[in-house]
């Protein structure tokens, strides 16, 4: 039974089954013997040098063979992140949309941090683009909804001469 089961620790099904395990007493990867089984998977094993027993840890070998598929899945989903905070793939804020519409086609002015602003004012900035300041927050911070995200904006800053 142990031979056909080298080097395929994970498909180990049954009690008494050896296994390749990190052990937490040896600090290594020993051979452990199958004790527990939950859901079909090894739950807890004895270690067959120290006889400690413990909860099956994958030796390195098998989790690194576990984990190329779930790493190509999130490398994946990572990519669909990226590629959804791209400005030109993602869809425009309900809000940002609602105010553009409400605000219409006026000339935005250009953000400057020591300018002051009012509410409903069309901003452009040199990075978020076209914005409408949604709130005041008090006397040098503004609230100010762009497309693709709501930032807080510095305002009415002294010039430094
Ligand atoms: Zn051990």
């Amino acid at each position: 039974m142990a031979d056909r089961l080298k080097g395929h620790p994970w498909k180990v099904t049954s009690v008494g089954d050896e296994i390749d395990s990190n052990c937490p007493r040896c600090k290594e990867e020993t051979i452990h013997r199958v004790v527990a089984m939950v859901e079909g998977k090894v739950h807890k094993v004895i270690c067959t040098r120290c006889n400690s027993q413990h909860r099956y840890r994958p030796s390195l070998a098998a989790m690194r063979k576990k984990v190329v598929l779930p790493t190509e899945r999130q490398a994946r989903v990572l990519q669909k992140i990226a590629s959804a905070r791209d400005s030109r793939t993602l869809k425009p804020l309900k809000e940002w949309q609602d105010l553009k519409e409400r605000v219409g086609e006026v000339k935005p002015l250009h953000y400057d941090p020591s300018a002051s602003y009012s509410e409903n004012q069309a901003v452009s900035h040199p990075n978020f683009g076209l914005g409408f300041v949604r709130q005041l927050i008090d006397s040098s911070k503004m609230e100010v909804v762009f497309e693709h995200e709501v930032k807080i904006l510095v305002m009415n800053r002294a010039k430094s001469e």
